[in-house]
């Protein structure tokens, strides 16, 4: 009998492992606790900032098949009076919402509409939540409305309703153009539903058509993901989004992972990863795009504009509503109870649906605003000064004098800015800029 131990090999250092690469939010989640709860009802009975934008955000927690890199709060099991019954306690939470002192009287800026997957719903379910909605805030001032949808469920009516209901951006989540590849990593749709969803839209005319690519499929091959370039350019969306695959802990690939004792993910390693998005930001910008920040290409900069992106990424107050849904309200992060039946029942007993929440100082509200816009590749210097009253430069001296000796990012009087490789792999850089005591190993 061989009585050796196998130890199994150590990664290499560009390997894909598990756990959170995207930073979203600063201080890390983790931080978050019950605790500080109350200070959301602090947050929520103060008077808002004068100037001070608001947006909404709705989560749909409804797919028709859970994707195997998945880690968000998802239902895929749940009938139309299952929905109806989520909307409604959506509602119940809004409309709480929208009478406290913070919110009352406020006319959201942007309207973000996200999940799961929010083209999961009817056209009818979706212009009769639309219209509650409207009914408790209006939006007749918001400059962006935002919808992602899953190609597979846009039929020509739905697409119409989206429409009407004044979806502004919608956001095609296609992923990858293969079939074997959405198969394996479990999408539910397929690219002839890709291209058909596609067509209907453009026939629509919204104002902008964003579509999401995921660079590091599982199987994705070198040819593959020039195939992928191609369609999309061929395509011609107004903006194209580009995430690296990642693979956090409560998704179906770790567990597969996990039980066959695997520490590397069988995904293309980050270096790879990069290489492909370089490639895929160099041939959008040979034909005609303009990179907007570490992740996106578009079209024509000055209309295709992310509102909820760049008005979260300044500090913008967001309510959001439905299960698991994050929101930063006058300072104070919170993010909802993340299980259907438990957030049903406090809105059924007339309480917050709170989970954890973070009550931020200036300073972190600070160092939350400077890492989030670094990921857009230029950060005004000015902005922090006029804000803050911090002089960026001397504040983050070492860790942006780091970055320029490594040729990721280059100073200039009136901004910061990333190189290509430094934009390329931000999120690993971002955390350098975090206070001591918020530098852990595992950012979740
Ligand atoms: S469509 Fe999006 S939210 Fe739904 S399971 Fe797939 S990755 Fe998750």
């Amino acid at each position: 009998m061989n009585t050796a131990t196998v130890t199994p090999e150590a990664p290499a250092p560009s390997s894909t492992l598990a756990g959170n690469y995207f930073i979203s939010n600063y201080p890390p989640f983790s931080f978050w606790s019950e605790e500080q709860r109350v200070a959301v009802e602090t947050a929520l009975n103060s008077e808002p900032t004068p100037g001070a934008k608001l947006g909404i955000y709705h989560h749909i927690p409804f797919c028709r098949k859970r994707c195997h890199f998945c880690y968000f709060r998802v239902y895929t099991d749940k009938n139309a009076k299952d929905i109806q019954t989520y909307l409604d306690a959506t509602m119940a939470e809004f409309k709480a919402l929208a009478a406290r002192p913070l919110i009352q009287g406020r006319k959201p800026h942007f309207v973000y509409f996200g999940g799961g997957t929010p083209s999961y719903l009817s056209a009818r379910q979706l212009v009769e939540l639309t219209d509650k909605m409207k009914a408790i805030l209006p939006w007749d001032q918001a400059e962006e409305v935002a919808f992602e949808c899953e190609p597979g469920t846009l039929n020509a009516g739905k697409l119409t309703a989206i429409k009407d209901i004044g979806v502004t951006r919608l956001s095609l989540g296609i992923e990858n153009f293969d079939d074997h590849i959405l198969e394996i990593n479990g999408r539910a749709h397929r690219s002839a539903e890709v291209f058909t969803a596609y067509e209907r839209a453009r026939a629509e005319k919204f104002d902008q058509i964003n579509i999401d690519l995921i660079a590091g499929m599982v199987e994705e091959t070198e040819t593959n993901w020039q195939r992928n370039i191609e369609q999309t350019i061929a395509l011609r969306p107004d903006s194209v989004t580009i995430y690296q695959m990642e693979i956090p802990y409560n998704t179906t690939i770790y567990k597969e992972m996990k039980s066959e004792g695997k520490l590397v993910a069988p995904v293309a390693d980050w270096q790879t990863k990069r290489r492909w998005v370089k490639e895929a930001f160099a041939a959008l910008e040979q034909a005609g795009y303009s990179i907007a920040s570490g992740y996106t290409a578009v079209l024509n900069p000055q209309r295709t504009k992310f509102v909820y992106r760049d008005e979260l990424w300044s500090g913008a107050d967001l309510l959001g509503l439905g299960v698991a849904s994050f929101s930063h309200v006058a300072g104070v992060h919170y993010q909802n109870l993340t299980e259907i039946d438990p957030y049903l029942a406090a809105l059924n007993s007339g309480e917050m649906p709170v989970k954890r929440a973070f009550r931020t100082s200036p300073d972190e509200r600070m160092i939350r605003e400077f890492i989030l816009q670094m990921k857009l590749g230029r950060v005004a210097l000015d902005y922090f000064v006029t804000k803050f009253g911090v002089n960026i430069e001397h504040r983050f001296a070492p860790q942006l004098a780091q970055l320029a000796a490594e040729g990721l990012l280059i100073s200039s009087p009136s901004e910061l800015r990333l190189t290509r490789d430094g934009l390329l792999c931000v999120d690993t850089l971002l955390h350098e800029f975090f206070l001591q005591q918020h530098r852990t190993s595992q950012i979740v």
